[in-house]
């Protein structure tokens, strides 16, 4: 390809622009209709595919919201005297009835007995000397006063979760409270991801001449980890057409989604390119973002494919505002495009119009508002910049650059790279 006249190289007017390519990945990628069933141990983050309607009232049974006493409402009168008569504490209901004048002690979350219709606390009563009845040292409450209702958190029937929901902690609670031990979901995606390139060495090995280490693939499992897929890690792959094919071809049947990084441009070591183009259905992007020209994108067997450029910077860019949304969407979760904020350039940034520019930049409040400076190192291949950075300040395609002082779009890491705990 003959090189562009210098101040125009960046413009390509075949190249995709953010919005189309992630347009067009997202109406490829259909949510997977495939179920498992799992035990609530590990429905956390996990998408429901079928209704779920409660089976039980939760609470069971009315039962008391104090310690207190349990009485008639016609006896709930200051001064009353009345007879105690036993006592209802959680997990063992006093059987018998309370009667006019009679009162049964009752601690939280035992079940009222019968005949009782209020609870009285019992900070509200005086315990008699002989230990065999109680004073009301006020009177006058409303029927049901302190009693929570059978089904009156959850009433048996109600429809409790639609298809689709994402289990969090309150939803793996109340099924609990349901005694749902077993949940359909949708089974999450499995994405086989591998890296490729000759130069590449294991870590632990020590390094050859020419050779690096395969960072890309820890990367990518990392940023896997916040993605609700499972992953299926197939190491390093030489640059030989054979490994290249045979890797494809595995995870072509075994996964729903490739991810690999490297061997996309048009190089003569680019087999990924080649193998693709010879057994895949795939379409080569150049892309107008930077960092993350090429990719590679579309299906290998079964799967979708998403061939990564190889410089570390550009993966994690490419994974966070491509793949990333490809994943939640096969997962039947919503992809909606990360919010971005507005915060002031502290520096003048410069730019060749043509791409949508990531850089990398550090984010600090402001008293209300955002500032926002570039960090040392904007090359792709400069991934340390990644962790002094926590957030893309984002230049429109068409812009030079900014000034200083100028407010800016700003997209914050925590909008793409979620925290993960393992
Ligand atoms: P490629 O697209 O294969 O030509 O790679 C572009 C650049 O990214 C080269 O400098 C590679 O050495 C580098 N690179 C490719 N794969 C990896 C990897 N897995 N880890 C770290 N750097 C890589
Ligand atoms: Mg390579």
């Amino acid at each position: 390809m003959p090189e562009a006249a210098p101040g125009c190289d960046e413009f390509d007017p075949n190249a995709k622009t953010l919005e189309q390519a992630r347009a067009a990945i997202l109406e490829t990628c259909q949510a997977l209709t495939a179920t498992e069933e799992v035990s609530l141990e590990e429905a956390l983050g996990r998408t429901l595919a079928e209704a779920v309607h409660a089976r039980i009232d939760v609470p069971p049974a009315a039962v008391s919201a104090m310690d207190g006493y349990a009485l008639r409402t016609e006896d709930a009168r200051e001064d009353t005297t009345l007879e105690l008569i036993g006592t209802s504490a959680a997990g063992h209901p006093w059987e018998g009835e309370v009667g006019p004048g009679q009162c049964v002690r009752i601690l939280t979350g035992a079940v009222v007995p019968d005949g009782a219709e209020v609870v009285i606390m019992q900070e509200q009563v005086h315990v008699t000397e002989d230990g065999h009845g109680i004073r009301l040292l006020k009177g006058r409450f409303a029927p049901r006063h302190n009693i929570r209702e059978a089904g009156s958190d959850t009433a048996a029937n109600t429809p409790l979760y639609a298809p689709g929901q994402v289990f969090g902690a309150a939803e793996v609670g109340v099924l609990a409270t349901q005694g749902i031990s077993r949940i359909p979901v949708l089974r999450r995606p499995r994405v086989a991801f591998f890296s490729t390139g000759d130069e590449l060495v294991p870590l632990g090995q020590p390094l050859g001449p020419g050779q690096i280490h395969d960072s890309n693939r820890h990367t990518l499992r990392a940023l896997l980890r916040s993605c609700p897929v499972e992953a299926l890690d197939y190491g390093v792959i030489r640059d030989t057409e054979e490994e290249v094919r045979e890797a494809l071809t595995r995870a072509g049947e075994e996964a729903d989604l490739i991810i690999t990084t490297g061997g996309v441009s048009v190089g003569d070591a680019d087999h990924v390119t080649r193998v693709l183009q010879a057994s895949g259905q795939i379409g080569f992007w150049k892309l107008a973002i930077k960092p993350g020209r090429p990719l590679a994108f579309g299906r290998f067997g079964r799967a979708h494919f998403f061939g990564l450029p190889g410089n570390p910077v550009a993966v994690m860019t490419t994974f966070a505002l491509l793949a990333r949304p490809a994943l939640l969407a096969l997962a039947g979760r919503s992809a909606d495009a990360p919010r971005t904020i507005r915060a002031r350039l502290e520096e003048d940034l410069h730019k060749t119009p043509g791409r949508k520019d990531f850089q990398r930049g550090l984010l600090r409040a402001e008293g209300d508002d955002w500032s926002v400076r570039p960090v040392r190192g904007q090359n792709s291949h400069q991934l340390r910049a990644m962790s002094e950075a926590n957030a893309y300040i984002v230049l429109p395609r068409e812009s030079d650059g900014a000034r200083a002082g100028e407010q800016v779009e700003v997209l914050p890491f925590a909008e793409i790279f979620p925290e993960s705990f393992g």
